[in-house]
């Protein structure tokens, strides 16, 4: 099975993917996470990909596939993987179906509105010393009970950058959501729930399509 997650950011898809991967076996596969490994590796793609992320542009639609491709023909994807972050675009759905023909494909959009993840990622801090994620109730001022730093707001978690960055997932994920849709592959799951209630939605998703294809 071959699973594509979408959802904006805050909508807690990094989250559902590491729970997938745990329950069904299925590696979660996520491009930002493959592109900085190529960086830290050190490697020729990686020091393209350094120059470009540098430059403030997006990664090109084929570098990002060269990844993906050797990334998916490893053994722990035999059975099946969890993209998460991939693909973006119309265009990179397009190459990744030439790329892997043979699996049955589910994708699930983890639907959530712009107010909820405002909410959400309002209470979340950073320690400004070591990097600690901490998701606290608005307003509680906290040190970091690992080093004691102080707890600040990430510039990505400020509102106005949330409704900008809701607003571009929006109109990009729209041809993508058509497409799939089309193909009859596209399951939305209610985002605005509990950790553990989207993921039995997305458990039950799961189980019915792959029980489906066993006995095709
Ligand atoms: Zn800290």
């Amino acid at each position: 099975m071959r699973i594509i997650l979408l959802g904006a950011a805050g909508s807690g898809k990094g989250t559902q993917g590491q729970l997938i991967e745990r329950h069904y076996g299925f590696p979660r596969i996520s491009t930002g996470d493959l592109l900085r490994l190529e960086v830290q590796k050190g490697t020729e793609l990686g020091k393209m990909v350094e120059e470009i992320m540098k430059a403030g542009q997006l990664v090109a639609d084929e570098l990002v596939l060269e990844v993906v491709k050797a990334r998916l023909q490893a053994q722990d994807c035999r059975s099946g993987y969890v993209l998460d972050g991939y693909p973006r675009t119309l265009n990179q759905a397009l190459l990744l179906e030439q790329l892997d023909r043979s699996r049955p494909e589910t994708v699930l959009e983890i639907q959530i509105s712009e107010e909820a993840v405002l909410k959400r990622l309002a209470g979340r801090r950073v320690c400004a010393q070591c990097g600690a994620v901490y998701n606290n109730e608005p307003g509680t001022e906290l040190q970091c009970q690992a080093c004691g730093g102080k707890l600040i707001i990430r510039s990505d978690d400020r509102p106005e950058v949330i409704r900008e960055r809701f607003r571009i997932y929006r109109e990009t994920v729209g041809p993508l959501l058509a497409h799939y849709s089309r193909k009859q592959v596209l399951f939305p799951v209610d985002g605005d729930r509990t950790v553990e209630e989207v993921f039995e939605a997305i458990k039950l998703i799961l189980d019915s399509r792959i029980s489906g294809h066993q006995e095709n």
